[in-house]
């Protein structure tokens, strides 16, 4: 059996066609396509009560987002941060001068474990760098807790994070800054997009300046910037999409309930561990497996999903420390939990228009492996 259409890991939100056009006609009625228009400044009133925040500032991506903030709090000498991400948190480390510390993460929810940043600190230490990895928040009141006693700024790569609420507290409003990723692939999108919420309401200059060249005024550039502006197209598809991103995320979450369901008595498979207290995006599906007790590893399974042609996603395998443009200069660390998991972590597909008969496949697909391999005890 082999489905004509792949199933991928995920499947960009596309809203319905004429809410989208309708909403860009604006942009032909104000002949006003970027910098700031009457668009974005709608998208971020609205995302502002979304999200839960007081302060917040739209961006062309998260990218260019996350390096602006590091930029904005004139971070130096070194940032602890997880290796367990995407390369972007890495990337925007670095690309600032900044030398990344990588801290190993916790086995419970793959977030950087806050138990170990104390040992990584020295003088020279400048800021935490954690991911709300699968949109699961990091710890964040002992991280808080230790940013405070040594004085470090925390910078928290929430690009999986959209709509997430710990005890019904926007997730935005921990740390320093946040950065979201409103990228095509993630839960909500504008296509391309990135957003900064940020405690100091003093930083809204700043960061203005700096996604558009550190102009301050018609004749005077005040800064070095860069940049990283959202236009009226990636708004609009913001704000049309905002409409449909709780019905997006029940759905997931039915998904994810589902695939639970489903997989639940299969020995050697872990679930992430979804909290009552936290309001969960459901972002990715991704599943551990302990091959000792399975009977296949997680590329075993990768390989034979991809026969169905079902595309599973070993986020995140490699490791960051392990590409090729960081194992050299990176030293030696303690990271054993974070290689134990990149190497046995699988993300499932997931998407609101995930249909039961692609869930049964999936699941299906897996447990003969298991029934063909499994210790049955
Ligand atoms: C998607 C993502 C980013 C980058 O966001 P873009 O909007 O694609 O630039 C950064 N960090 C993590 C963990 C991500 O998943």
């Amino acid at each position: 059996m082999r489905n004509n259409n792949a199933i991928n890991v995920t499947k960009p939100y596309l809203p319905p066609m004429e809410e989208y056009v309708e909403c860009i006609k604006t942009i032909w009625n104000n002949n006003w396509m970027t910098n700031n228009g009457p668009l974005h400044q709608e998208l971020s009133r609205q995302l502002k009560i979304y999200l839960k925040v007081d302060n917040l500032g739209l961006f062309c991506n998260g990218h260019l987002a996350l390096d602006i903030a590091l930029k904005a709090l004139e971070l130096k000498g070194e940032v602890i941060t997880t290796p367990f991400t995407f390369a972007s948190t890495t990337h925007a480390i670095v690309m600032n001068g900044l030398k990344p510390v990588f801290c190993d993460i916790n086995f419970e929810d793959y977030t950087i474990d806050a138990d170990k940043i104390e040992n990584l600190i020295t003088e020279d230490t400048s800021a935490i760098v954690p991911v709300h990895v699968y949109g699961i928040p990091c710890d964040v009141e002992k991280i808080q807790k230790i940013a405070d006693k040594y004085n470090l700024k925390v910078i928290y790569d929430a690009a999986h994070t959209f709509g997430v609420q710990v005890d019904g507290t926007g997730i935005g409003e921990f740390g320093d800054i946040s950065m979201f990723s409103l990228h095509a692939t993630k839960v909500y999108n504008t296509i391309e997009g990135g957003l900064l919420t940020y405690k100091n309401s003093k930083l809204a200059n700043k960061l203005e300046m700096l996604k558009n060249f550190g102009i301050s005024g018609p004749e005077t550039v005040d800064r070095v910037g860069l940049n990283a502006k959202m236009n009226e197209f990636q708004a609009a598809m913001g704000l049309v999409n905002l409409k449909h991103v709780d019905d997006e995320i029940n759905k997931r979450r039915e998904v994810t309930n589902k695939y639970i369901e489903l997989l639940n008595d299969i020995k050697g498979i872990k679930f992430l561990n979804y909290k009552e207290n936290i309001k969960h995006n459901y972002i990715y599906f991704p599943i551990m497996i302990d091959e000792s007790k399975f009977g296949a590893t997680r590329d075993d399974i990768f390989e034979e999903l991809k026969k169905y042609n079902i595309n599973a996603r070993k986020y995140f395998y490699p490791l960051v420390t392990d590409f090729n443009c960081y194992k050299e200069i990176h030293a030696p660390r303690d990271l054993t939990v974070a290689e134990y998991v990149s190497r046995r972590v699988l993300s499932l597909p997931i998407y609101g228009e995930m249909t039961n008969e692609e869930i049964y496949l999936v699941c299906n697909i897996i447990r003969c492996l298991y029934k063909i391999n499994g210790k049955v005890s």
